[in-house]
């Protein structure tokens, strides 16, 4: 089975969302335009090879895609949050791997920078991360801490006159094999548990600090992950973002965006694997019929469009309640609930597409080749990053019971 290199101009899937402004729907739309021409016709070789596009990644600088919640002083593009979920929902669309690198470094990394670090720090790595010069990662994840990243982390940063020596490791890291710059989270405080945290940028030349190994995921290939690890790792004091001790308020209202984030990400996938079973579904013949014409596949066509819809109303609701998030802000209350609420809903809608898109394809949508098979293999993923789902379940539960997880 042949992977096209340039996809057919399928049917418009959606009519312009009544609540998207038109300079909303114009960045959709040329974002989408650039992904199906620049970043689809690479989607292929990521999935097969695990290849990382660094050129490509490069120009999303040159085009403008990276930084776009900068300041343009800071060679961003100035724009805000829903902007930048627009961005993503259409790379998802077309490159949904790709989609996940580009959040890593924009959202995880770039956007807390600008958030949370000082202006030295800012002027000094975020032209290069908002050119496409430098790559960035975030790193928060180890091998012992996952959901309780905080309360179980183990990487230490211990001060030694005008430096911290790092020492431990991240795993599940995207972007960790080719980032130039990460955002890590280590203790300095180990006693204080959560409150004994600080956030730090790192440079992948930092002595101490290597690329233990480069993982194999069955779904998002090419976008990059790795373990790291940092042994006596020297990271100069100027490079605390934040106050010392006060990286769980970074980690928190970080991951509220990240949530956010995510939503539009699903959205982007189960509207291309929507698309994708129509179109099938209207050349396809069996029994001398098309296959749309049974009411069965009607009726999943059916389902899939109630899902991608419901889906897009709440990515941006939740993005509009969340674009104005104030430095510091999330992490508790009711922002913290509905960035899980959507993450959680959009995962779950998107695996329900994505199972019934390769149902109406049959044995076409098993081969490992196919588009929608590529597509497939993305469920899972959304349900377990940025919080699993049991967590946000948590997450929502405490806020409305009033419990603090
Ligand atoms: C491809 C990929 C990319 C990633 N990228 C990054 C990244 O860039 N940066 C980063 O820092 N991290 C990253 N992660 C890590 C991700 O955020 C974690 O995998 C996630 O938080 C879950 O942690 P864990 O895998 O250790 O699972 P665990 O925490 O070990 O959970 C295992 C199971 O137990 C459940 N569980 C745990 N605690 C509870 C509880 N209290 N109640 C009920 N159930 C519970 C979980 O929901 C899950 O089902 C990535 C992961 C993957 C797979």
């Amino acid at each position: 089975m042949s992977e096209l290199t340039t996809p057919p101009a399928g049917p418009t899937l959606a009519p312009p969302s009544f609540d998207l402004s038109a300079d909303q729907q114009e960045t959709l739309a040329s974002a989408d335009e650039y992904a199906r021409r620049e970043l689809y016709p690479l989607a292929a070789r990521m999935d097969k090879e695990e290849w990382w596009p660094a050129e490509a990644f490069a120009n999303l600088g040159t085009q403008g895609y990276l930084g776009i919640t900068v300041p343009e002083r800071y060679g961003g593009a100035g724009a805000d949050l829903f902007t930048s979920a627009l961005v993503l929902q259409a790379f998802a669309r077309w490159n949904h791997a790709l989609g996940l690198a580009w959040v890593a470094h924009d959202n995880l990394c770039v956007n807390n920078i600008y958030r949370n670090a000082n202006e030295e720090l800012r002027r000094r790595y975020l032209p290069g991360l908002c050119s496409g010069e430098l790559v960035g990662a975030l790193g928060l994840t180890e091998p012992g801490a996952g959901s309780d990243a905080l309360g179980s982390m183990r990487t230490t940063a211990r001060r030694q006159g005008d430096h911290y020596l790092l020492n431990g490791s991240k795993l599940y890291i995207t972007n960790g094999p080719v980032a130039d710059v990460l955002l890590v989270y280590a203790k300095t405080a180990p006693e204080r548990g959560p409150q004994g945290i600080s956030a730090f940028i790192i440079e992948k030349e930092f002595e101490g600090f290597r690329v233990a190994q480069k993982l194999t995921k069955m779904g998002f290939r090419g976008s990059q992950t790795a373990e790291l690890v940092f042994t006596d790792c020297r990271v100069p004091t100027a490079n605390l973002v934040g106050s010392e001790n006060g990286g769980v308020a970074v980690v928190m209202s970080g991951l509220d965006l990240e949530r956010a984030m995510i939503a539009p990400l699903c959205l982007g996938i189960a509207e291309r694997a929507l698309e994708l079973a129509l179109e099938y579904s209207q050349s396809r013949e069996q029994f001398g019929r098309k296959i749309a014409e049974f009411q069965m596949i009607q009726a999943k066509l059916a389902e899939m469009y109630v899902a991608v819809e419901t889906t897009r109303t709440f990515t941006y609701r939740v993005l509009a309640a969340a674009n104005d998030l104030e430095i510091g802000g999330g992490g508790r209350g009711h922002i913290h609930a509905l960035t899980a609420a959507s993450v959680m809903y959009a995962s779950e809608a998107m695996n329900r597409v994505l199972s019934e898109a390769v149902q109406v394809h049959g044995g076409t949508g098993y081969i490992w080749e196919s588009e929608v098979n590529r597509l497939f293999r993305a469920t899972k993923l959304l349900e377990i990053g940025a919080g699993t789902t049991e967590v946000r379940k948590l997450i929502i539960s405490g806020e409305l019971l009033g419990r603090v997880l």
